[in-house]
C-alpha cells in the first residue's frame, strides 16, 4: 500500500462541477486564485476545496507560480487536473523575471501542450533575502512575457493549421497584474504601474487582475487613471477575504499592502482563543468584505477575484453575502450587510 493518500475524487464536466459562465451579460465575473499544494499531503485538502469552491460556478480559477519558477511542475500539474478532471476554466500564472527566455518557451509550449488557454503573465520578484537573482536572459517586465506568449502561440498557429482552427475556437487569453496602490513589493508608484499596465495591453493582455487593496476608492482611482492613460481592458479587483488578522497580517509583509488600522481594530477585537469568538470575527470580517464587493460592483467592477490561500470558506461566505454564491443569479445585493454602502463611481471603456 503507498503512503500516499487517495485523492478526493472529484466529478468531472458534466457532473455537479459545471461552469455556468456562459451569457449572462450581467453577471458579475466570480473568480479564485489557489496555489499548489506545498506537499502531497496537502492536495487532497486542495482537492476539497477545489470540489467546494466549484460550487461557486466561478468563470475561471488561477493558479501561482514560484516567482522563481519554483512551482513550476506543481502549477503544472495542478492546472492540468483541474482541465482533465473538471469544467472549471484554469488560468496558469507565468513568471519571467529568473528563467531564461528559452526556458520560459519551453514552459510556454509544455502549458499550451496540456491544452491551458489562460496565463497570467507576470514578472515575480526576487526576494529580499537575495536567495536568487534575475536570470541574465531573463525578460525584465511582465510585458515581454504577453508578448512571448503571442509570440509562441502566433508560431504554433503558423507552423499549423489544425492549431490555428483550434485557436480560433479557444483563444489565447493573457491576464496580467494591476496596482490600485502601486508596487510596493518592487518600489513603483501607481502611475508607473500604470504606464507599465499600458505596456502591458500594448503587447497583448486581455484583462488585469489588481493586488490586494482595502478600499473601493483605491480601486476606482487606479481604473481612472488607467483609463485617461489609454488603458482600455477591463480591471477585476482581487479581493482578500478579511476574517483572519494574522493572514493579512503575512500578506501586508509579502506584499507591503498595508492593512488599514480599521480593518485590524474590527478583528482584532474578538478573542483568537475562543472558537465562539472566533465565529463572531469570522461575521464582523466577511461583512467588511461585503461592503468592499459591493462598493467595487456599485463603481462598475466587472466582477471580483478571490484571493482563497487555498481555503473555501471564507470565499464562499463572502460570495454568499454578496449574493454571488453559487445559486444566486449573481445580481450582487447588499443584504447580508445590512450596512448602506456609498457607490464608488469606476470609469468603464
Ligand atoms: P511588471 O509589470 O514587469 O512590473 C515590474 C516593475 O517594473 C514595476 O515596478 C513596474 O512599474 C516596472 N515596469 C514594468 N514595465 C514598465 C514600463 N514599460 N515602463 C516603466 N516601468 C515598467 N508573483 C509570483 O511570483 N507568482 C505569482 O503567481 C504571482 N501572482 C500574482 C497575481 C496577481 C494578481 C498580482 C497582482 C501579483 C502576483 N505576483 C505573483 C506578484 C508579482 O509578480 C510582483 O508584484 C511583481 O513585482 C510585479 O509583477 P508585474 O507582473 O506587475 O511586473
Amino acid at each position: 500500500m503507498s503512503g500516499t493518500p487517495a485523492p478526493a475524487p472529484v466529478p468531472p464536466a458534466g457532473d455537479d462541477v459545471v461552469s455556468d459562465g456562459l451569457g449572462a451579460v450581467d453577471r458579475p465575473t466570480v473568480s479564485f486564485e489557489l496555489f499548489p499544494p506545498r506537499n502531497p499531503d496537502a492536495a487532497p485538502r486542495l482537492w476539497e476545496t477545489v470540489r467546494h469552491l466549484a460550487g461557486a460556478r466561478p468563470d475561471f480559477v488561477s493558479v501561482t507560480y514560484g516567482a522563481s519558477g519554483s512551482t513550476r511542475q506543481t502549477t503544472r500539474a495542478l492546472v492540468r487536473r483541474l482541465l482533465r478532471e473538471t469544467s472549471l476554466t484554469p488560468i496558469a500564472h507565468l513568471t519571467c523575471v529568473a528563467t531564461s527566455r528559452d526556458e520560459l518557451e519551453r514552459t510556454v509550449e509544455e502549458f499550451l501542450d496540456e491544452g491551458v488557454r489562460a496565463f497570467l503573465a507576470l514578472r515575480g520578484d526576487p526576494p529580499a533575502d537575495g536567495s536568487w537573482a534575475p536570470h541574465p536572459d531573463g525578460l525584465p517586465t511582465a510585458s515581454a512575457l504577453v508578448a512571448l506568449l503571442r509570440e509562441v502561440e502566433a508560431r504554433r498557429c503558423a507552423s499549423s493549421p489544425a492549431q490555428a482552427v483550434r485557436a480560433a475556437t479557444r483563444p489565447l487569453s493573457v491576464a496580467v497584474a494591476a496596482f490600485p496602490r502601486g508596487n510596493a513589493g518592487s518600489g513603483s508608484t501607481r502611475e508607473q504601474d500604470v504606464a507599465a499596465l499600458l505596456a502591458k495591453q500594448q503587447a497583448g493582455a486581455d484583462f488585469a487582475i489588481t493586488q490586494v487593496f482595502y478600499d473601493a476608492e483605491s480601486y476606482a482611482e487606479l481604473v481612472a487613471l488607467a483609463r485617461d492613460a489609454g488603458v482600455t481592458i477591463p480591471v477585476v479587483p482581487g479581493i482578500i477575504p478579511t476574517t483572519d488578522p494574522a493572514r493579512l497580517r503575512r500578506v501586508q509583509q509579502l506584499t507591503g499592502v498595508a492593512v488599514p488600522a480599521s480593518v485590524l481594530e474590527v478583528l482584532d477585537a474578538f478573542d483568537p482563543d475562543d472558537p465562539a469568538e472566533v465565529a463572531r470575527r469570522h461575521r464582523a470580517g466577511t461583512r467588511l468584505g461585503v461592503d468592499l464587493v459591493a462598493r467595487v460592483l456599485d463603481g462598475g467592477a466587472p466582477g471580483v477575484h478571490l484571493y482563497t490561500f487555498n481555503q473555501h470558506g471564507p470565499a464562499l461566505d463572502l460570495l454568499e453575502g454578496a449574493g454571488l454564491g453559487g445559486d444566486a443569479p449573481r445580481a450582487h445585493s447588499r443584504v447580508a450587510t445590512g450596512a448602506p454602502s456609498t457607490p464608488t463611481p469606476v470609469p468603464t471603456t
